[in-house]
């Protein structure tokens, strides 16, 4: 903490104030003394010899030294031993010349650290020329000492100080403007240049303070000039905006005390330009409160504004709702354009959503491909909906980059202030969870959060953390069934299952934990296991002479994006010495709608390398048998519940049949999954369905259960197999 502040002088007699010249010139270098007190640039005064006389309270601040550390010593202690010695050096020579000298002085603090200033150093020469001080300014950039420590307005001033104070004065970087009645009374050259006047005249000339002033200011200057009538009035430092004479704003740092100028009750305001230091400061500003790529607010002035906006909807007894958006199928346009094309979408989507609210609502970015819309003022839940119905549509339609066709879609999660939580982070928080269900439920759609989706979600984080763990410790297997070709009887592949052996339940089948990998992205390296497994499985089952059954495998979309999946398989069939059509790759119905370029790209990709197609649970969506002709599908699986039935009624056998049908004439084969019984069994061949997997063969087995099963296979078909 720098010592402040009477000290400096206080062993100095005081100036007799007997004429009045001599009088009102002490009172003026009073002033300005105190002007010097209170700048916001470091400043030392050192004498002729280059003892340090003097050094004001900034410069205690900036430099950790108080002043009676540094009175009578040489300011050379002061310059850090890593300094660059020729700038310094060309200092000491300038200073020997009697000349000015400005430049960066790299010097050392009290405790030791570095910092860089810009530094002005003058000499003063009395009235026959000799140097008799040497004032240096520095713009420091250490804090500024709180105002409440400034000294107080009185105290002696030395009696050969003079000099070197107005000159000071007279040269600073900062301004100093001495007000009377209404109009400048005095005013140094920085005044004149901060304000964009030619003179220190036209300053003084100035009819009234007010001019230099923006005019939503003039208000707090009026009443701080006029201060000067009330003894009371206590120092006071602001930040405002000033008018230069050409009309630009800028920023002022303004100071401003009591002081007697010519018998006059008068103020003196000390004036910095902090324009830049404002403009920065704005920049930090919008960097910790706007997210750079698409300029909307971030996550923090989002959660600030949700905050102001659930208490002013609470008085107003309104609604406040929060949209939680994530683009569906985003990392897809990065895969495919760049990432910085990847960048311009966000722009562009976050555009598209504030086309679809009000200009009161505020849109932001969360991070990713994640947004918010907070909505506030809401009569209702309904309200919101429209407007997440609107983002959907808006979001979902087809648009053209770089001359391409793409698409993409938005999951919604919807929170409503007061039901769904008061407090800014829960409503959003809970939005998300809402959004996951959304994406759950086939995306592009929207979901409101019901507390249900909390605990879903809590076990879901408990599942996925579980499921990790289950990685880590090799309790995933891969298990294999059969798949017999109807005509032949030969068991043509096996369908790979993943299960996972907890040591506490048992086998645990994929469809309680594979939703929780996909969610997670867990699915991705599971998937690269799997494929590496099966493969290496596969190759086992070879016997000379025998062709080998193929493996089928099941993928997700998810897995389609990234290169992992196609990696793995390449290595799988490389490694393993496997042709490509001894691996199959099974996905869901659901994949035939996405239009999405990487994962249609990644199908075709692994087609044309020979590896084959299935559809798996055929029957179960909503995709059209014309679907089937998007890719060179070999094969397409009717789901298990679809083959239950088959034997229920005749309408239920008909489907079948038409699927089977329409299959081989698009030249697909057609597996029924999940055939239990030699009745189903028999009515699958006589509608020629192709092959068939269920318990009537097996259920599935670990790898080596299945070499065993393709040993003794002809001993084990099942009896009546074959008849009709
Ligand atoms: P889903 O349909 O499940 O939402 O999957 P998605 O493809 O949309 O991908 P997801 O939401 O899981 O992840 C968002 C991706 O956005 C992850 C990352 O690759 C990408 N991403 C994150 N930040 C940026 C960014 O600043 N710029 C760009 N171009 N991409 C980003
Ligand atoms: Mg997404």
């Amino acid at each position: 903490m720098p010592d402040l502040p009477q000290a400096p002088f206080s062993q100095i007699a005081p100036a007799p104030e007997a004429d009045t010249y001599a009088a009102a010139e002490l009172r003026a270098l009073r002033t300005l003394w105190w002007a010097v007190e209170q700048s916001p640039a470091a400043m030392m005064i050192t004498d002729a010899k280059g003892r340090i006389v003097y050094v004001n309270p900034r410069f205690s601040a900036v430099t950790g030294y108080g002043r009676l550390d540094v009175l009578g010593r040489n300011p050379r202690f002061l310059v850090s031993t890593a300094a660059d010695a020729g700038s310094h050096g060309n200092l000491w020579g300038a200073l020997r010349a009697g000349e000015d000298w400005r430049g960066i002085v790299c010097n050392r603090r009290a405790d030791g650290t570095d910092y860089e200033a810009e530094a002005a150093i003058s000499p003063v020469r009395d009235a026959n020329g000799a140097i008799t001080h040497f004032v240096t300014v520095y713009n420091g950039t250490a804090a500024t000492p709180p105002h409440d420590s400034l000294p107080p307005q009185s105290g002696p001033l030395p009696p050969q100080a003079g000099a070197p104070f107005q000159e000071l004065i007279e040269s600073a970087a900062y301004g100093v403007l001495v007000v009377g009645n209404e109009a400048p009374v005095y005013a140094n050259r920085a005044v004149a240049s901060i304000f964009g006047y030619a003179q220190v005249e036209d300053i003084l000339s100035l009819p009234s303070l007010d001019d230099l002033f923006a005019e939503d200011e003039r208000d707090r200057i009026k009443r701080y000039r006029r201060a000067r009538a009330n003894g009371l009035f206590a120092p006071k430092a602001f930040e405002c905006r000033g008018v230069r004479k050409d009309g630009t704003i800028i920023w002022l740092d303004v100071r401003v005390r009591l002081v007697m100028w010519d018998g006059v009750a008068s103020t003196c305001w000390t004036v910095s330009d902090i324009t830049l230091r404002r403009i920065y400061e704005d920049r930090l500003q919008q960097q910790a409160n706007f997210d750079p790529v698409t300029d909307l607010p971030n996550r923090s002035l989002a959660l600030d504004r949700l905050s102001a906006a659930i208490a002013t909807s609470r008085r107003r007894f309104r609604k406040v709702g929060v949209l939680f958006i994530d683009i569906d199928g985003f990392k897809s346009i990065n895969d495919t354009f760049g990432h910085s094309m990847g960048d311009r979408f966000l722009r562009h989507i976050g555009e598209l959503i504030k086309t679809c609210v009000r200009e009161e609502d505020t849109v932001a970015r969360l991070g990713g491909d994640e947004f918010t819309a907070i909505l506030p003022d809401l009569r209702s839940g309904a309200d919101a909906e429209s407007v997440g119905r609107k983002i959907i549509e808006a979001v979902s339609a087809p648009f053209r980059l770089d001359g391409r066709e793409a698409f993409v879609g938005a999951s919604i999660g919807i929170t409503i202030s007061a039901e769904d939580g008061s407090e800014a982070e829960t409503l959003l928080r809970n939005a998300d969870s809402a959004m996951y269900q959304a994406k759950t439920s086939g995306r592009n759609t929207l979901r409101f959060f019901t507390p249900e989706l909390n605990a879903r979600a809590i076990n879901r984080n408990r599942a996925a953390a579980r499921l990790r763990l289950a990685i880590e410790r090799e309790e995933l297997r891969v298990m294999y069934q059969p798949i017999v070709h109807l005509g032949t009887g030969k068991v043509l592949g096996a369908e790979a299952l993943l299960r996972w052996r907890d040591p506490e339940i048992g086998l645990v089948d994929a469809e309680h934990f594979v939703h929780v990998a996909e969610e997670t992205g867990l699915i991705v390296p599971i998937g690269t296991w799997i494929v590496a497994t099966a493969c290496r499985d596969a190759a086992s089952w070879r016997r000379p002479g025998n062709e080998a059954p193929y493996v089928s495998i099941n993928v997700c979309s998810r897995e389609f994006r990234g290169s992992a999946l196609t990696d793995a398989v390449m290595n799988g069939l490389r490694d393993n010495n496997l042709p490509a059509e001894s691996l199959h790759l099974e996905f869901a119905e659901s994949l035939l709608m996405i239009e999405l370029p990487q994962i249609v790209t990644s199908v075709r990709k692994l087609a044309s390398a020979g590896v084959r197609l299935s559809v798996d649970d055929f029957g179960s969506g909503l995709s059209s048998l014309n679907s089937l002709s998007k890719y060179p599908l070999t094969t397409i699986k009717i789901e298990s519940s679809l083959t239950r039935r088959m034997t229920a009624t005749p309408a239920q056998t008909s489907l079948v049949e038409a699927i089977i049908a329409v299959a081989h004439r698009l030249d697909i084969s057609v597996v029924a999954e999940g055939v239990e019984t030699t009745r189903q069994l028999s009515l699958l061949r006589r509608r020629a369905c192709d092959a068939a997997q269920g318990y009537v063969f097996s259920e599935p087995l670990s790898a080596e259960g299945l070499a065993d099963l393709l040993a003794t296979w002809s001993d084990r078909c099942p009896a009546g197999f074959g008849e009709s």
